[in-house]
């Protein structure tokens, strides 16, 4: 039903309420040493709808060269120990902007995750969408929260990772159902309509 809410929201917004239009780039899953899957592009890419549909019409994204990007997506291969994934602010043409990096690869996210992983394709799915979608929401400027229904929590105030994940992942029946469930709350909503100056009523 959200989801129809947002369609018609869409269909519905005047086209002179965008207010910013990220260009943006996703690196292609061709190192393997990234341990991406070539669908990982498609979950950014649904990860970066998701944002635009919770703008209700005030965010647009569009896809562009590497050099001309505002946001820029990398699958990462190595970092720290539980390391999902980081964004940090870049300047692109007089423009704010985030390099964001993803980090695909189950090892080093601990023993029951990787597990859990390994033995469910969707579950590993649900990690790296999910992961796409809280740095992009770092990337549009969004901050950490302490709550646990929120994509933009943080793991360092605690809580199981297994049932964070999880909880989306049993959602799912195939991977294409992936867009159907956006994954962000309404508080992550009412924060990032905040940032860009949409009253949250219009966006119920
Ligand atoms: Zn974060």
């Amino acid at each position: 039903m959200t989801f129809l809410l947002f369609l018609f929201l869409a269909a519905g917004a005047p086209k002179d309420a965008v207010a910013e239009t990220y260009t943006y780039w996703i690196e292609p899953c061709s190192r393997p040493d990234a341990e991406c899957e070539a669908n990982d592009v498609q979950l950014a890419e649904w990860a970066l709808s998701a944002w635009q549909k919770a703008s209700a019409g005030t965010l647009k994204f569009e896809k562009s060269p590497l050099s001309k990007a505002r946001i820029r997506l990398y699958w990462a291969s190595s970092g720290n120990q539980g390391l999902y994934g980081e964004a940090r602010p870049i300047m692109v043409d007089g423009k704010t902007g985030a390099e964001v990096n993803v980090r695909p690869g189950l090892r080093a996210l601990g023993h029951k995750v990787e597990g859990e992983g390994t033995k469910d394709p969707l579950f590993r799915d649900t990690i790296v969408y999910l992961t796409c979608l809280h740095e992009l929401g770092h990337a549009l400027g969004l901050p950490h929260t302490r709550a646990f229904t929120d994509i933009m929590y943080s793991f360092e105030y605690g809580g199981n990772i297994l049932d964070y994940f999880g909880r989306y992942r049993r959602k799912l029946g195939t991977a294409s159902d992936i867009p159907l469930h956006t994954g962000f709350s309404p508080e992550d909503q009412k924060r990032l309509l905040a940032i860009y100056q949409v009253p949250a009523k219009d966006a119920k």
